[in-house]
């Protein structure tokens, strides 16, 4: 065993926040929290700080700054907004940066950490789905990991342990299907947002268990995979397991497969991530085969989930495709959470924003910007409720 890791935990108050600081708070000789950052979550935060001691942490706006200084003794420093988030990533006492905050905001603290040559451990799949072509050159020329902490990416990271990239003949990434697999396209129209929120198999926050719903999870995570493991489209397929027990798969050249197994809790990637390639032991629950009874497995309904072939088609266009895709997809999620627009309108405002935009084949960091902020500005336009 090495020296202890010094994390900067980025959302630290979310979903995959909480679970990460759980895994951490096991493993008290492996890791050191040095910074932590939250959107609103202040009391949680101030929690979390007591808890563990950070130098400093981040909040999204001067108000919560000024709210948490009340809470936390003057150990901890306070920073705002994403020029916190960036400086807080690249200072010398961090080495690996957990970044599970929630959709494009990702994007420029992840470049700045990889920037800086600190390894990442990747919850925030919206970053590599609109950056990957600027983050994964740059992280090969830093040396840095990026390391998946998405359930599906990480079974495959585990099957391709002791082998060669050149050997894979296909990734199969698995889906639970959502809670809406079974409806028709009418009653999926008809679905409101508590229904859409009770998610099967995997408790999460409230943007990606809507992707989930809507299979735009899948999509975002197909395109993730495409960057992490560099397999061209054709060769990552999407197979509904709706047991959410093999996590994903991958086959070989020579017919095998390997796959991943395990309940599902995001615990278990979280703490591969963290501790790659050592295994460490782990208390959560196991898979019981004499309980478990079947899996089950069903081609995706693309007719019905039409954000899945939107994703791929994103994919296949390049350039900024995938940023309007997701700017599409987040304005389209909140739209949907503030009962403005019905589920199955979702797959139809991604759709009108890639059909009107004309890509840009190589963006810049700053190109995607822009672009992020055009899509969600004119999608906002055209949904303007009549006064
Ligand atoms: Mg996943």
């Amino acid at each position: 065993m090495g020296n202890p890791k010094h994390i900067a935990l980025l959302g630290s108050t979310g979903s995959i926040g909480r679970s990460s600081l759980e895994v951490i708070a096991r493993l008290p000789d492996r890791f050191r929290v040095r910074y932590l950052t939250a959107h609103r979550n202040i009391d949680l935060l101030a929690r979390q700080i007591r808890h563990f001691r950070p130098r400093a942490v981040v909040v999204h706006e001067q108000e919560s700054a000024s709210l948490i200084r009340t809470l936390i003794d003057g150990n901890t420093d306070v920073l705002v907004g994403e020029e916190g988030l960036c400086e807080v990533v690249t200072r010398d006492d961090v080495d690996t940066v957990l970044s599970s905050l929630v959709g494009f905001a990702g994007l420029r603290p992840t470049y700045a950490a990889v920037e800086a040559g600190k390894d990442i451990a990747l919850a925030n799949k919206e970053t590599l789905v609109v950056g990957g072509a600027i983050i994964m050159p740059k992280a090969r020329e830093r040396g840095v990991r990026i390391l998946p902490v998405d359930s599906e990416h990480s079974a495959i990271l585990q099957c391709l342990q002791g082998e060669d990239l050149d050997s894979v003949a296909r990734l199969t990434l698995t889906a639970s299907g959502g809670p809406f697999r079974e409806r028709n396209a009418t009653e999926l129209a008809a679905v409101t947002k508590e229904e859409a929120l009770n998610h099967p198999t995997w408790r999460m926050g409230q943007k990606i268990t809507v992707d989930s719903a809507t299979l735009m999870n899948k999509g975002l995570e197909v395109i993730e995979a495409f960057w992490l493991f560099g397999l061209p489209p054709e060769k990552i397929e999407v197979v509904i397991h709706p047991q959410s027990i093999i996590h994903s798969m991958v086959e070989f050249v020579d017919g095998s497969m390997k796959a991943q197994l395990g309940i599902p809790d995001m615990k278990i990637p979280i703490q591969y991530a963290l501790t790659y390639p050592e295994r460490l032991p782990a208390p959560y629950a196991r898979v019981d085969f004499s309980t478990l009874g079947e899996m089950t497995f069903f081609q995706p309904d693309t007719e019905k989930f039409r954000c899945l072939p939107l994703a791929y088609e994103a994919l296949r266009a390049g350039g900024s495709a995938p940023t309007v895709l997701n700017a599409a997809n987040e304005v389209a999620v909140s739209m949907f959470l503030e009962e403005r627009i019905p589920l199955t309108a979702i797959p139809d405002v991604i759709q009108n924003a890639l059909a009107s935009h004309r890509s840009t084949p190589a963006p810049t960091l700053d190109d995607l910007v822009r672009i992020d902020r055009d899509t969600r500005e004119s999608v906002l336009q055209q949904h303007i409720v009549p006064g």
